[in-house]
């Protein structure tokens, strides 16, 4: 398995989630790759899955 290989890492390596973080309300940062985001306040790591179902 290889490490963390971004292949978008040449712009940037993260995208501004249209999401606010569930746990502080903080920003919420997404992975081109891979289905997560990062909030940039508490580093809480979510889902897109867990995000979505949390506001259905
Ligand atoms: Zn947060």
């Amino acid at each position: 398995m290889s490490e963390f290989e971004n292949p978008y890492s040449e712009e940037s390596p993260f995208v501004r989630a249209h999401f606010d973080c569930p746990e502080c309300g903080g920003k919420l940062w997404e992975y081109a790759i891979q289905r997560r985001m990062v909030c940039e306040d508490c580093r809480e790591f979510v889902s897109s899955d867990e995000l979505f179902e949390a506001h259905t």
